[in-house]
């Protein structure tokens, strides 16, 4: 698919080179590979200039470079244009979003007269889903060059001020969805203000959002995602067999189940596919990744698989009430669209708590965060930082921390991090030189007059008081549950956890009148509706329990379908 004339922009250097291959981001084809693509596609010559997809545009073709280089640009047309790739003969362009149906994050522009073969994105999914090798190697690449992206800060551009909460949201909900993206803060950054300038806005009408040359002034989650191409909600739900609330582990591993086992499967979820495990830099208790597997990588996987067998996603979709309806289910969305199906698992998971102190929510706009993955560590790279919690998930954020923050404080209640934290982990915090522990410490105030500069901690043994220098906050300090929009269909426990199996009562029963139908495992007080993973009562809160559960509620939605 190729477009337009040059933009006369002389973007591309006489002497090209090419980018090396890190890691696997760019490895070159085979030339059986390449032969196995020609018969899919078509070649064609390119001439110098020639862009072969815009940043923003969709549905772009796969093209394989065989003659002459192809430079990748971030910003094209733009004052802040920059070429973040060169690729010659035998490599292969594009990234994530060709697979996810997202918008492009760069401009591919031929450096110099060559050839390439462009190959339609739905015969290389056919390839993909036929060579197993042939789809490791792409889709490890695509990967590789989502978090080269990140990294970069290409893509997307937000620009705010640091205090503004709005701009907090829109950075959070590009960070969940691992959108590529550049944080201009009209505080600090001389650029920020160059570019509102550029684009006739003023600091009083920011957060803004440069998506692909439009410009998006405070946009809703729903508007950023309608604008990159996230599937949003109004996609025809009708006649589903299976609405999965929530795309942690569990709600992927339920929605990748239901669909493969031919269920018409909606997966909702009210910010970013990933849930918590999307937010951990590594999880390394998972079965079969020896060296760990980051939370984002797994989620991206696991969404690619659940598409791989036709199942849906509406992502921002936040379930608001559920209603019953005969034998159906009908989902209320934030919105104001509904979803209805016969099975519902609810997979909403669990939030992080929040610290009783005061001036919590004044800070949580700029300096606090309940998530310590790579987009957090850009924000606070060269800081002091001090991170509260005892568990594996405070345990894991020290040790990924340390390797972006100046110094880390690690803030624990307990009087020794063995009371909450796998010894693995123990050993690794251990060992970092940046890292200090405080034990029986509890957090008491936040200091700082427009944003973090330290917090006064307390110890809860001797009361004695000191300061912990930290310009951000991370806090771990256990879970909530995410079943405010239940509406009091299913029963809870009190804590607010969903009820399963033998646990859970009917309203009927409660009222010492059973109605008489078998309950499996994994099923609420209502049939035909489950519930897995962090939400249920009683749940082990780990990613493999959540995507064991995921998959053993499809085989008794099965069960339960064939029962009525
Ligand atoms: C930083 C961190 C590190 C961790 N590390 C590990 C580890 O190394 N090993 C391990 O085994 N476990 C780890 N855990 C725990 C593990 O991530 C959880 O047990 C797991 O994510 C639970 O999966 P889940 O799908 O049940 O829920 P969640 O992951 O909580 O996902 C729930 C999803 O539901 C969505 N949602 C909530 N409400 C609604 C609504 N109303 N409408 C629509 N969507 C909604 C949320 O946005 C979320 O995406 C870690 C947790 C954290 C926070």
């Amino acid at each position: 698919m190729s477009e337009g004339p040059p933009s006369g922009r002389a973007v591309i250097p006489d002497r090209v080179e090419e980018t090396p291959d890190l890691q696997g981001a760019h490895p070159r084809l085979s030339e059986a590979q390449i032969a196995a693509l020609a018969a899919l596609g078509h070649r064609r010559a390119t001439r110098p200039g020639e862009i072969l997809f815009r940043q923003g545009q969709r549905d772009c073709d796969f093209f394989v470079v065989l003659a002459g280089n192809v430079a990748v640009v971030d910003g094209h047309g733009t004052p802040e244009e920059r070429v973040i790739g060169v690729h010659g003969r035998g490599r292969f362009l594009g990234e994530l979003s060709l697979l996810t149906g997202e918008a492009s994050f760069y401009t591919a522009v031929a450096a110099d007269a060559g050839e390439v073969l462009a190959v339609p994105v739905d015969r290389l999914r056919e390839l993909i889903a036929g060579d197993p090798a042939f789809g490791d190697l792409v889709l490890r690449a695509y990967l590789l060059r989502r978090s080269i992206l990140i990294g970069l800060g290409a893509g997307l551009r937000i620009v705010g001020s640091r205090y503004s909460p709005d701009a907090r949201r829109l950075r959070e909900f590009a960070a969940r969805n691992r959108l590529p993206c550049r944080w201009l803060d009209l505080e600090a950054d001389p650029a920020a203000e160059a570019l509102l300038r550029q684009a006739g806005v003023t600091p009083d009408e920011t957060p803004i959002v440069i998506a692909y040359g439009r410009l998006l002034r405070n946009p809703s989650n729903a508007e950023l995602a309608g604008a990159v191409g996230l599937p949003a909600p109004g996609t025809p739900h009708a006649d589903s067999d299976l609405v999965v609330v929530g795309a942690g582990p569990a709600g992927l591993s339920a929605g990748v189940y239901g669909a493969s086992e031919g269920m018409r499967t909606v997966i909702l979820d009210s910010t970013a596919a990933g849930g918590q495990a999307g937010t951990s830099s590594r999880i390394e208790n998972y079965l079969g990744f020896p060296s760990g597997i980051s939370g984002a990588e797994l989620a991206e996987r696991a969404v690619l698989q659940a598409r791989k067998f036709g199942a849906t996603f509406a992502v921002p979709a936040q379930a608001t009430a559920i209603t019953r309806d005969g034998r159906n289910y009908t989902i209320g969305l934030g919105d104001g669209t509904s979803v209805t199906a016969g099975s519902v698992v609810i997979a909403t998971g669990a939030s992080y708590r929040r610290l009783d102190v005061p001036r919590l929510e004044f800070f949580e706009q700029m300096s606090v965060y309940y998530a310590a993955s790579q987009a957090e560590a850009l924000l606070c790279r060269g800081d002091p930082v001090a991170i509260v919690g005892g568990g594996n998930s405070a345990g894991q954020a020290t040790v990924f921390l340390s390797g972006h923050a100046a110094r880390v404080t690690l803030i624990v209640r307990e009087p020794d991090l063995s009371d909450g934290m796998s010894r693995y982990l123990i050993d690794q915090v251990e060992r970092l030189g940046n890292v200090r522990v405080l034990l029986r410490t509890e957090v008491r105030e936040l200091l700082g007059d427009q944003a973090l500069e330290a917090v006064a901690v307390e110890n809860n043994r001797t009361a004695a008081r000191s300061i912990v220098e930290a310009r951000a906050l991370f806090t771990f300090i256990g879970a909530a549950p995410c079943t405010g929009w239940l509406s009091g269909l299913v029963d809870l426990d009190d804590h607010g956890f969903v009820r399963t199996g033998e646990t859970a009562r009917t309203a009927d029963a409660a009222d010492g009148r059973d109605t008489g139908w078998q309950r499996t495992v994994l099923e609420t007080s209502q049939p035909g509706i489950f519930a897995v993973g962090d939400v249920r009562s009683g749940s082990a809160k780990r990613v493999a329990a959540a995507v064991g559960e995921g998959a053993i509620a499809i085989r008794l939605a099965f069960e339960r379908a064939r029962a009525t």
